[in-house]
């Protein structure tokens, strides 16, 4: 239980309800999805997959894939988002089973149990990050497709994730992210490194304030998405 923040996880039980208002504190997440969901499909596939998603909040991303064909596991610690996420479930008719389990926990229940696994926008609440993706590492098979998006620590993701998002914009709710847990593109390719995952691609998800959405593309200054696959032995 030790790498869980408690005030990160408050934060994410408070917004429960919220989750699947696609105008509500949670919309750039959906805002983000279909894009993100694009990007794992192409790289990896999704239909007919076995897949983990680590730190699933209310389900937005684990749905997204149960409906494009894989079969889906979503675990976090917010008992809240998760019963939003199983509520939800009734209305969609999708079929994902959400866990209530810190990933280094399931991870020593579950090795090698699956053939993709996804952490997104989940490392940058969590004392602990490296701890996060050696378990993601572990649960994956060898082989296997792992992604990862977080946000870069630079001046400019300060400016744009907290003070355009947060303050200005109003696009997160205030006090969502802390700077000094945001991680450097190189530091994640040395913890996936270290963990037995070699990097095969990153892209940014950029926000455009004038056009009001949300693209992929290249550099990785604040928001980025990367495919990792877990070396073989
Ligand atoms: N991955 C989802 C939700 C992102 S919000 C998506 O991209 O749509 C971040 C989520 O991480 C929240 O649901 C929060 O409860 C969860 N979280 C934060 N710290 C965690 C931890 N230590 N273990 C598991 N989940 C955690």
């Amino acid at each position: 239980m030790s790498n869980v923040d408690p005030n990160e996880i408050a934060r994410f039980e408070e917004l429960a309800e919220r989750w699947w208002d696609a105008d509500g504190e949670l919309k750039s997440l959906h805002d983000i999805n279909p894009l993100r969901l694009d990007f794992i499909e192409r790289e990896a596939g999704l239909s007919g997959r076995n897949i983990l998603d680590v730190g699933c909040g209310g389900g937005l991303l684990s749905e997204g894939m149960a409906a494009r064909g894989a079969r889906v596991t979503g675990i976090d610690m917010a008992a809240n988002a998760l019963a939003v996420a199983r509520l939800h479930l009734k209305e969609s008719g999708h079929d994902v089973s959400y866990v209530q389990s810190p990933a280094e926990e399931f991870a020593r229940q579950h090795p090698a149990a699956f053939d993709l696994v996804t952490c997104l926008e989940m490392l940058e609440h969590v004392p602990d990050p490296v701890s996060v993706i050696r378990a993601c590492a572990t649960l994956v098979k060898p082989g296997g497709d792992v992604f990862f998006s977080t946000l870069n620590r630079t001046p400019r993701s300060w400016l744009y994730a907290i003070v355009g998002a947060e303050y200005m914009l109003g696009l997160l709710p205030r006090g969502t992210h802390d700077y000094l847990r945001f991680i450097r593109p190189s530091e994640l390719a040395t913890a996936a490194r270290a963990a037995g995952l070699e990097i095969i691609s990153a892209t940014g998800i950029h926000y455009g304030p004038l056009t009001r959405r949300y693209r992929l593309g290249p550099g990785l200054d604040v928001n980025y998405l990367c495919h990792a696959r877990r070396v073989e032995p």
